[in-house]
């Protein structure tokens, strides 16, 4: 058979890796994973941001309190001043309920204090969270611009090994390129073998029989014995 049946099974070999390239696919997959990783930081950002408003809110709120508290505690006390001839009890229970006020302000207070801290904490978290997020943006970008090179080298190869494909292909006498289809329909990429050293089978690396041997050297139509692959010649007529 026609030798040159190998060398086009080699370049669709060749033109089938630059396809399926790995290095490209685990790039991918990396960039993919990176991808997935900002987003979490983001959701967190998000959520300590939504935290910050609802504490804003909260301490908006306290104020709003503490301030009707503090209108209240000194219009009681100018009533306690202004009543100064009422009963004793009375004048013990408005006492009562002025502490009382002051008490319940006191806490507020302190409500408002602990917000304030958290408030601040979740700041110095958000800003720093911004500044990661910057960063890994940065050099996701950096990534993908290099992924993208790499592609597109990786698809100037695929195209140039078309046009070779091609070339082979038109250059192969008709009935060779249609036993050559047949062949590959049957084992995809493996189908066409030739005799290395030794007299082994490219494919399965067994030795052929004389007969087998001959049958090569003359260019009929033969198969390996234990792999059933078509032998189209000796490696070393592989121009
Ligand atoms: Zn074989």
């Amino acid at each position: 058979m026609d030798i040159r049946m190998f060398s086009l099974q080699k370049l669709e070999k060749e033109h089938e890796e630059l396809v399926n390239n790995k290095d490209l696919a685990s790039f991918k997959k990396d960039l993919q994973k990176s991808k997935k990783e900002i987003q979490e930081i983001i959701n967190s950002y998000n959520n300590m941001k939504e935290q910050q408003e609802i504490i804003v809110r909260d301490l908006k709120r306290i104020e709003d309190e503490n301030n009707s508290f503090l209108s209240e505690i000194q219009t009681k006390e100018k009533n306690l001043y202004n009543n100064s001839d009422a009963g004793f009890k009375e004048l013990e229970s408005m006492k009562e309920n002025i502490e009382e006020l002051k008490e319940q302000y006191r806490e507020k207070e302190e409500e408002q204090i602990e917000l304030i801290a958290a408030s601040e904490d979740l700041a110095e978290g958000i800003e720093k969270e911004k500044e990661v997020i910057k960063e890994k943006k940065q050099e996701f970008n950096e990534e993908l611009k290099e992924f993208k090179k790499l592609e597109e080298i990786n698809d100037k190869k695929i195209k140039e090994k078309e046009v070779e494909i091609q070339e082979m292909i038109q250059e192969l006498p008709p009935e060779v390129y249609s036993k050559y289809q047949a062949v590959q329909k049957k084992y995809p990429l493996t189908g066409i073998a030739v005799l290395e050293e030794g007299n082994k089978c490219s494919y399965c690396r067994l030795n052929v029989s004389v007969v087998k041997l001959r049958e090569v050297e003359r260019k009929d139509i033969t198969y390996c014995e234990s792999c059933s692959r078509l032998l189209t010649g000796k490696k070393e007529d592989i121009k």
